[in-house]
C-alpha cells in the first residue's frame, strides 16, 4: 500500500518510518497531487491549529475532506486525532479540522502538571505502553465511534484515547516514538486492509 504522511508540522518522520519497517510505501504528503498518489493518510502528532493552517495555506484542508467523505482510511495520532474530530474543546479561535469521526475531543485535556506521561493500557484486547505529549482525550463520541482503550483522566474518570469509526482511526498517543509497531499495523492491517480495494 502506498500510505501517505501530512508532512506540514510534527513528527512525520516517525511515521515515515514506521510504515516503511511495516513494509509499506511511505510518502510525504505536502501538494494535492502528492494526496491524488496514496492509498492511506497518516496525521502526525504535532500542534493541530498549525496543522490546520498550513493544510488551508498548502490547499490541502478541502482535498483530505474529499478523500475522508470518499472513505480513504486515515489514522490521526495526537493533534492528527483532533484534526479526526467532528467538534472540539479548548481549540483556538475558528480552529478547523478534517473532521470525519463523530466525536468531540478536548485538546491538552490531561492537564498543565503532566504535559506528558507514560501509561500502561489495553489496546485492541493486548497490553501497550503508551506516550502522551499535551494530548487530546475523547469526551463525548457518537454510536458509531468504537473505542478501542481508555485511561483515566484527571478528574478520576475513564476517556478514550483510541478510537475508530469505518475507516478513520485515532489515537491521543504516540506509538511512533516508542518502536512498537502494533498499533500502526492495526491501521494497516484492520482498518486498510478491508478499505482499500
Ligand atoms: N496539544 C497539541 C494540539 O493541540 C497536540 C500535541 C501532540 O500532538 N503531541 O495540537
Amino acid at each position: 500500500m502506498k500510505i501517505g504522511v501530512l508532512a506540514l508540522q510534527g513528527d512525520f518522520r516517525e511515521h515515515i518510518q514506521a510504515v516503511k519497517i511495516s513494509g509499506h510505501a511511505g510518502l510525504t504528503v505536502r501538494r494535492p497531487e502528492e494526496l491524488a498518489e496514496i492509498d492511506a493518510l497518516i496525521l502526525p502528532g504535532g500542534e493541530s491549529t498549525t496543522i490546520a493552517l498550513l493544510a488551508q495555506t498548502f490547499n490541502l484542508l478541502k482535498p483530505i475532506r474529499e478523500r475522508i467523505a470518499a472513505g480513504m482510511p486515515v489514522y490521526g495520532s495526537c493533534a492528527g486525532m483532533i484534526l479526526l474530530a467532528d467538534r472540539i474543546l479548548d481549540g483556538a479561535q475558528d480552529q478547523a479540522t478534517f473532521g470525519g469521526i463523530d466525536m468531540t475531543v478536548r485538546r491538552n485535556a490531561f492537564g498543565r502538571q503532566v504535559d506528558s506521561f507514560e501509561s500502561d493500557l489495553t489496546f485492541d484486547g493486548a497490553p501497550l505502553r503508551a506516550v502522551f505529549i499535551r494530548a487530546p482525550w475523547v469526551e463525548q463520541l457518537g454510536k458509531d465511534v468504537q473505542v478501542l482503550a481508555e485511561v483515566q483522566g484527571s478528574d478520576g474518570a475513564r476517556h478514550p484515547v483510541a478510537v475508530r469509526q469505518s475507516a478513520l482511526f485515532a489515537t491521543s498517543f504516540h506509538p511512533e516514538l516508542t518502536g512498537d509497531l502494533r498499533v500502526h499495523r492495526y491501521f494497516f492491517d484492520q482498518v486498510c486492509a478491508g478499505a482499500i480495494k
